[in-house]
């Protein structure tokens, strides 16, 4: 889909599932289970989404999906039960690994930043070997550091080896021309959504703030979330300026519905489905 004069295309590295409890937080599951049901195991099947962006001088991937680094039983609790996409879907558009400039996560957990790094011949390496990578330094630390509560999020392995060619950010940036991130705590303290701006048209992809669109409600908010009052303060302040601004959103978790322009009526935010295709 053209966006001005940019390319943007949603890259998809299949499907995980996660416990429907810990993604709907204080919403109970009589609410929740109409948007995404559950499996016998109380899981919710989620997406993950990456964006490409070609900007004409530039190939930006924000995101990496969750990469190809696992465990058995990592697999078995993640419900990740097809190979991964990613590379696959850069190669249908004709990219390849070293196509790639750009690299932006949101943050770090595993389910972001998977491709980040690969293993070869049992060593660790940036993936995309020409690309800078641009992280938030206080997420960059933090999960190198996290805490007791969520540790389990984050998986060293997945991102370390790409330091070298890792910017360290500290705040709102412009990374490119048109490529902007814009800080929004609540779900890790430094979480970063990514705007693209080209000839009055925008689009933003929106990180962990709203991973689906079943997430739109103000208090649906994830248990994972290490500051909810404040993504609960940070949605009600940035959604009603994406839907005023008339922008295209893409969430990161959701497997139906990827991408959305929002539109509020009597205080409750809607949205109107755009493929991109
Ligand atoms: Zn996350």
């Amino acid at each position: 889909m053209k966006l001005g004069l940019f390319e943007i295309d949603i890259l998809s590295d299949g499907t995980l599932a996660l416990d429907g409890g810990q993604m709907f937080g204080v919403v109970p599951k009589p609410l929740w289970e109409r948007h995404l049901p559950a499996d016998t195991r109380n899981r919710v099947r989620l997406g993950l989404n990456c964006l490409l962006v070609r900007t004409g001088t530039r190939n930006v991937l924000i995101e990496t999906g969750i990469g190809d680094k696992f465990e058995p039983k990592f697999t078995d609790i993640y419900g990740i039960d097809k190979p991964t996409t990613l590379l696959a879907e850069l190669e249908k558009r004709g990219l390849r690994p070293d196509d790639i400039d750009i690299v932006v996560n949101t943050h770090l957990h595993f389910d972001h930043c998977g491709w980040n790094t690969r293993l070869e011949k049992g060593t660790l390496i940036p993936t995309f070997p020409r690309a800078r990578y641009f992280n938030q330094k206080g997420e960059w630390d933090h999960a190198l550091h996290p805490t007791m509560r969520d540790r389990v999020s984050y998986r060293p392995d997945f991102f370390q080896a790409a330091e070298d060619q890792t910017e360290f950010l500290q705040g709102n940036h412009e990374i490119a021309p048109g490529i902007r991130v814009e800080v929004l705590p609540g779900h890790t303290r430094d979480m970063q959504c990514v705007w693209i701006e080209s000839e009055g048209e925008c689009a933003c992809f929106i990180g962990d703030l709203v991973p689906t669109r079943a997430h739109l409600p103000y208090p649906w908010i994830m248990a994972f979330d290490l500051y909810p009052l404040e993504t609960l303060a940070n949605k009600q302040r940035f959604l009603p300026q994406l839907a005023a601004r008339g922008a295209l959103v893409i969430f990161p978790h959701d497997a139906e519905t990827p991408c959305v322009r929002l539109r509020e009526e009597s205080g409750k935010m809607l949205a109107e489905p755009v493929s991109l295709n």
